[in-house]
């Protein structure tokens, strides 16, 4: 089941809301909306349903609504039509107390601007929402201290907010939004201030974070490469209306319309694309067939090398023609010929490390999963097409998949 669901969800801003989404139901534009009666649409019938423990990105252009959607999702903005579902529990109808329930025990957040207190110290900005809630001095001291441990700035608890680089004050900001355990934290640009290599930093430790806690986490960003780094699954919004939700390749490789497509056209493939999108599916042979019968298959197939399996289909080697000839000549069995030092690479590999091997590889590179069974080879030819967007370039490898 999901941990947030989210149904129908809308948000104006403006002196008559209702008659907004009216208006909206009756096709009219954000802009159209704005242009006739001054009100903003914040957020345009979302619905998506979040799952327990994923990285969930919200991505759009400034404007486009994701502080508002976010916001929505602990009700920090009272939303005009909609559901928002906590664990099945509809959040739109709890009263004050349920609310503050929420806040304390289940959602957590982080903000882009840091959000300290100047004249507190690190322990105290990290035990700030734990105060608010009333939670005793011990046990949030204790719990701060836990979450400072967390983010990596135990020792730093006496310092002061200026005495910290922006990277660490902003793991105060996550200490701040996990110091009390919650089931989700909402983090809004979280990142998004701070300098692009200790942006990358602490990206690469709210994964690590993310692998040892497995909270559920919803990430906001207008950054892409950000985006594409850290989300399990993206949702990319647009005028307040969410018109893509996937998983980063989805998202590349699939855009779902114009939009989409002009939002990821200058993404480096290279850098996200993996070796199952480019591979292609091999002739394989298995060795008790005999290198008769190996010649036999590269001439139907028009190939010059075949990859030798066993019937778990798990990559032992490959034989060219002339090993096979050979063999055929010399009265050896196929064993005997097969070229071992076949260069493997797993199928999540990305292609952008991949040049250097493929350049010096004699033989196309095998892809093989963690049983060892192959799941397709590169070829040149195939990782360029892969590469310059030509989208259906790892349908070869789909079919393989498929087939194996
Ligand atoms: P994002 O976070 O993607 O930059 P926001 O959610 O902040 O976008 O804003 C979405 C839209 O709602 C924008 O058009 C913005 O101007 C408008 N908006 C946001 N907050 C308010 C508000 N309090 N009053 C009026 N309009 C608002
Ligand atoms: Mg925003």
């Amino acid at each position: 089941m999901s941990i947030i669901e989210v149904k129908q969800l809308t948000k104006v801003f403006g002196h008559d809301p209702k008659h907004a989404v009216k208006l909206l139901g009756q096709g009219w534009s954000k802009e159209k909306i704005y242009r006739e009666t001054k009100m903003t649409i914040g957020v345009n019938q979302a619905s998506f349903g979040i799952e327990p423990g994923e990285i969930f990105v919200i991505m759009g252009l400034s404007g486009s609504g994701k502080s508002t959607l976010v916001r929505l999702l602990n009700r920090l903005i009272e939303p005009t039509s909609g559901q928002v579902l906590f664990k099945g529990r509809d959040i739109v109808g709890m009263n004050k107390v349920e609310l503050r329930e929420l806040r304390r025990k289940h959602i957590g957040m982080v903000f882009q601007k840091f959000a300290l207190y100047p004249h507190r110290t690190v322990l105290a900005n990290a035990e700030y929402g734990l105060e608010v809630q009333g939670i005793e001095k011990k046990q949030r001291r204790e719990l701060a201290m836990n979450a400072l441990k967390l983010v990596g700035l135990e020792g730093w608890e006496q310092s002061y907010p200026d005495q910290l680089s922006g990277g660490m004050q902003q793991r105060v900001g996550l200490a701040r939004g996990l110091a009390n355990d919650p089931d989700i934290l909402l983090m809004d640009e979280a990142f998004s201030a701070l300098d692009p290599l200790i942006r990358k930093d602490m990206q690469h430790e709210l994964l690590l974070l993310q692998a040892r806690m497995k909270k559920t986490i919803v990430f906001i960003t207008h950054d892409l490469d950000e985006a594409l780094r850290i989300g399990d699954r993206i949702a990319l919004m647009k005028d307040g209306s969410i018109v893509q939700i996937g998983t980063p390749e989805e998202i590349l490789t699939r855009p779902a319309d114009k939009f989409v497509e002009r939002f990821v056209e200058d993404v480096d493939l290279s850098k996200v694309l993996t070796a199952s999108h480019a591979m292609i599916r091999p002739e394989t042979i298995t060795p008790e067939r005999g290198p008769r019968v190996a010649l036999q298959l590269m001439r139907e197939s028009g190939v010059s090398t075949l990859y030798v399996t066993d019937k778990e289909k798990r990559l032992l080697g490959a034989v060219t023609a002339d090993d096979a000839s050979r063999a055929v000549k010399e009265n050896l069995p196929l064993e005997a010929v097969i070229q071992t030092n076949v260069v493997m690479v797993p199928p999540d590999e990305v292609l952008n490390g991949l040049f250097d091997s493929m350049a010096e590889a004699k033989l196309p590179i095998a892809v093989v999963d963690e049983q060892s069974r192959l799941r397709g080879i590169l070829i040149k030819g195939a990782v360029m097409s892969t590469l310059a967007g030509n989208r259906d370039a790892s349908e070869g490898g789909a079919f393989y998949e498929q087939r194996a």
